[in-house]
């Protein structure tokens, strides 16, 4: 049989032989007394995509979230972020572990965005009874809300409620690449109202490790301090770094291929008749199943070599990414036929 097509996610994308033999020539030294040329100069490159002063290199997209939140808070605090967000759904309460922050969830909208209204309701001033309300986390592209692609404007007027009574704003930006290809603006631009952004590389943009955290110079000396308190001081990693350099050079603009390739499979999907996929702005489709149970689509997905994972109750989703062509599509999608055929609902 031929190998599966994986669509679990654009986490399991491989580095290419171009990618590794950039990371095999990297000048490298122990980061953390600062001698690493390759993570600085990812750093420097990585600021200067987010239009911030400074940024800091991490192993995750969760690091880098716990980063800004132990950053931007003191313990007692209460964040206000979205219910769908990664922060909330999926980081083990890390900031309430790590931060001693509180979170007030608020629902997203089905296109990632909060409402502005709700935002400057839940804010509080600390008093002798209440927590203050310092810091506001918004996502873009929203993973949950099915990759939604937030626009500037949404993002800027949230962050103008958030400034205006004295809230950091933090961007978690795992996909903004993403984002940015579906906007048709570059990313500084979605990140220019927030204090600080996060972006991976090892999902769309296909590193095998890391992401950035990006804000001002005295936002990033604080974080690299509370990176070397969780763990996430690292010594030679120029060696991963420079896949990082690699991937901002050579993977940014190939992006939209994926949302092409996204749009294609949920059009494929929508005919099969058990699905209800979304209509994907970037790589990420979300089906709702119509007929019969998600468990048994995803293992007789599994059975005809493609994968998906659970993504709620009756829902599974299915991600491209920068090793899945147009041709795995169709693959995938007679495969999936292949399925339906075989499996009696
Ligand atoms: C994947 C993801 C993260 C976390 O990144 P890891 O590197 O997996 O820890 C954070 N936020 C969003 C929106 C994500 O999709």
């Amino acid at each position: 049989m031929t190998s599966a097509i994986d669509l679990r996610s654009d986490t399991v994308s491989r580095p290419s032989d171009a990618m590794r033999a950039a990371m095999a020539v990297a000048p490298v030294g122990d980061d953390v007394f600062g001698d690493d040329p390759t993570v600085a100069l990812l750093e420097e490159r990585a600021a200067e995509v987010m239009g911030k002063e400074a940024a800091v290199f991490v192993p995750s997209g969760t690091m880098a979230n716990l980063v800004a939140v132990l950053t931007h808070t003191k313990p007692g605090d209460e964040i206000i972020l979205g219910d769908q967000n990664h922060i909330f759904q999926y980081e083990l309460a890390g900031a309430a572990r790590f931060g001693g922050v509180i979170t007030h969830a608020l629902p997203n909208e089905a296109n990632g965005a909060l409402d502005p209204n709700q935002v400057a309701a839940a804010i509080r001033r600390e008093d002798m009874h209440a927590p203050g309300s310092t810091l506001l986390c918004l996502e873009n592209t929203h993973n949950r809300c099915g990759g939604a692609a937030v626009p500037v404007e949404t993002i800027s007027v949230l962050a103008d409620v958030a400034h205006q009574r004295k809230l950091s704003v933090h961007l978690d930006g795992a996909r903004i690449f993403n984002a940015a290809a579906a906007l048709g603006v570059p990313a500084r631009q979605i990140a220019e109202s927030c204090d600080s952004v996060s972006f991976c590389l090892s999902k769309g943009l296909g590193c095998p490790i890391g992401s950035v955290l990006c804000g001002s110079h005295d936002f990033v000396q604080r974080a690299r301090r509370n990176r070397k308190m969780l763990g996430g001081g690292m010594r030679q990693v120029g060696i991963i770094a420079a896949a990082g350099l690699y991937a901002l050079e050579n993977n940014v603009t190939r992006l939209a291929e994926d949302h092409a390739n996204a749009r294609a499979l949920a059009d494929g999907l929508r005919e099969l008749g058990p699905f209800r996929p979304n209509s994907p702005e970037t790589n990420i489709v979300i089906v709702d199943i119509v007929r019969g149970s998600l468990d048994g689509w995803l293992d007789a997905f599994a059975r005809e070599g493609v994968q998906g994972v659970a993504f709620g109750p009756q829902r599974m989703r299915l991600v491209t990414h920068i090793n899945i062509t147009r041709a795995d599509i169709d693959d995938a999608l007679g495969r999936i036929q292949a399925a339906v055929g075989a499996t009696a609902v």
